[in-house]
């Protein structure tokens, strides 16, 4: 079965509905104020930055971290996975 990860945490589910249906502790407008988002990229051996091209192996890793290139201004969102 395909996992499907939350674009936003890297949280990885084994069916979109749950995904979609659970608060999401890195949502960007502050932890638990939205659900998870589908990532809609398909599973990779290294995610990169949409913003700045910074890449991880490990979307949450990805995502646990400020970009200095976010567009709301240096460092005031995480990354975010380019598709
Ligand atoms: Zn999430
Ligand atoms: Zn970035």
């Amino acid at each position: 079965m395909p996992t499907s990860l939350c674009e936003y945490c890297g949280t990885k589910f084994t069916s979109v509905v749950n995904l979609t249906a659970s608060p999401c502790f890195r949502h960007p407008l502050g932890s638990n104020k939205g659900k998870h988002k589908l990532y809609e990229g398909s599973e990779k051996s290294s995610y990169t930055c949409k913003y700045c091209g910074t890449s991880n192996h490990s979307l949450a890793n990805l995502t646990a971290a400020p970009c200095f290139r976010h567009p709301s201004g240096s460092n005031k969102g995480k990354h975010s996975p380019a598709l």
